[in-house]
């Protein structure tokens, strides 16, 4: 039986991850950091949780890294932890930088002088081509971050090549365009949306405060982008692989189509809010998945609009059962609505 060990269980793509790689018969490991109330709603609501063994590290604490591996002894590491949220890098870059980059050279050490076969995947990100002026992104195009998260997972990345390169280390990059799905963090701008028109169409809000809605994204459904990573594993040698869907919208039609589903008028319920404006943004994403689909036979398979509806109706269903009183693992009934936080960007002299 093959061992893997998942930083970031906790997170979307962790816990999809983990639910592909039991399906596929492996023993599965997952970090997870303290935090005063425990995290495992992802976990809880693929209905996997009691098939996973939990280990707490922190990206801070290189030794907490190091007893992972001892303990875990695993094939595969799947290296998804991060400050993943570009927003909250602007407000935090020197956390963005020590557990975003940093943090992947703690594991690669670890790897180099205890474990040098073990597979290492990272998380590297479409954010790193930041505001190029290309119309397609490709494992070729150059990289201009435009944000400390970006500069961040590109040091990640550049460390992971060289140490690659340098010491033969089975490491890969998957460099992933936006995923999304019902388990997709709410401070990303989808899920915030299909949240705020599930609440909205039951009548328990009125508007969603957006940012940027002009900027444009390629975004996948995250299931699938899962199996890419496994599939990039399996290789003969690694390397690094664009996972996409060659499409790109605007939030705008995000919007639009999200509001189209609950047959509601989005200029009503959309206000915009210099508070999720960020100092600098990436305007146009769009990748090319050309290499992925020859070597690893991978495509996605879910598009814009069907994404859309996976998330806008299980938004629409949790709030419902929530209105029946109803418990079960969610994130939503328990978050602050954004606009209780208070940001840097808020002028409070106002
Ligand atoms: P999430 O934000 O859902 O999950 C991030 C995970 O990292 C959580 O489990 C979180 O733990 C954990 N984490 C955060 N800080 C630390 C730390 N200091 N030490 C240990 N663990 C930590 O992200 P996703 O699942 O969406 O993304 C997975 C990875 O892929 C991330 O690295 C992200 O940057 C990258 N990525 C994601 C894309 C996307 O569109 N989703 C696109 C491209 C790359 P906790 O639950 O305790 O907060
Ligand atoms: P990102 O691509 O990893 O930054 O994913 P996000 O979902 O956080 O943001 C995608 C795009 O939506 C960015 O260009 C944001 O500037 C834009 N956006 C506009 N309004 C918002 C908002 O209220 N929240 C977030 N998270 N993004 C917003």
């Amino acid at each position: 039986m093959k061992r893997a060990l998942i930083t970031g269980i906790t997170g979307q793509d962790g816990a999809y991850l983990a639910k592909f790689l039991l399906d596929k018969g492996y023993e599965v490991f997952g970090t997870y950091r303290r935090l005063s109330t425990p995290n495992f709603w992802r976990l809880q609501y693929l209905g996997i949780f009691e098939q996973i063994e939990l280990l707490p590290v922190d990206l801070i604490d290189s030794f907490s890294i190091i007893e992972s591996l001892k303990l875990a002894k695993p094939d595969e590491i799947y290296n998804l932890a991060a400050m993943s949220f570009v927003g909250a890098s602007f407000e935090q870059p020197i956390a963005s930088a020590e557990i975003t980059g940093i943090g992947v050279v703690k594991f690669l050490e670890a790897i180099r002088n205890i474990a040098p076969d073990v597979k290492f995947y990272q998380a590297s990100t479409s954010e790193m081509f930041g505001d190029n002026s290309f119309s397609q992104q490709s494992e070729k195009t150059p990289f201009e971050p435009s944000s400390p998260y970006a500069a961040a997972k590109l040091y990640a990345h550049n460390m992971v090549k060289i140490y690659r390169k340098g010491y033969g280390l089975f490491a890969c990059n998957g460099i992933l365009f936006n995923h999304e799905s019902p388990l997709r963090g709410l401070e990303f701008v989808t899920r915030k949306i299909t949240n705020g028109v599930a609440k909205i169409s039951l009548g328990l809000d009125d508007s969603i405060e957006l940012g940027n809605i002009d900027a444009r994204r390629d975004w996948g459904y995250a299931p699938e982008y899962v199996e890419a990573m496994w599939l990039m594993m399996q290789q003969e040698a690694p390397d690094d692989y664009v996972i996409a869907t060659n499409e790109t919208h605007a939030i705008q039609e995000f919007i639009e189509t999200a509001f189209d589903i609950v047959g509601l008028d989005w200029k009503k319920h959309i206000r915009i809010d210099e508070r999720f404006m960020r100092p600098v943004d990436v305007n146009y994403l769009k990748g090319d998945y050309k290499k992925s689909l020859t070597k690893l036979g991978w495509r996605p398979k879910t598009r814009f609009k069907a994404l859309a509806e996976i998330m806008v109706n299980s938004d629409l269903e949790r709030w419902r059962r929530w209105g029946r009183g109803e418990h079960f693992p969610w994130d939503a009934w328990n978050y602050p609505n954004e606009r209780k936080i208070l940001s840097r960007k808020v002028k409070l002299d106002r």
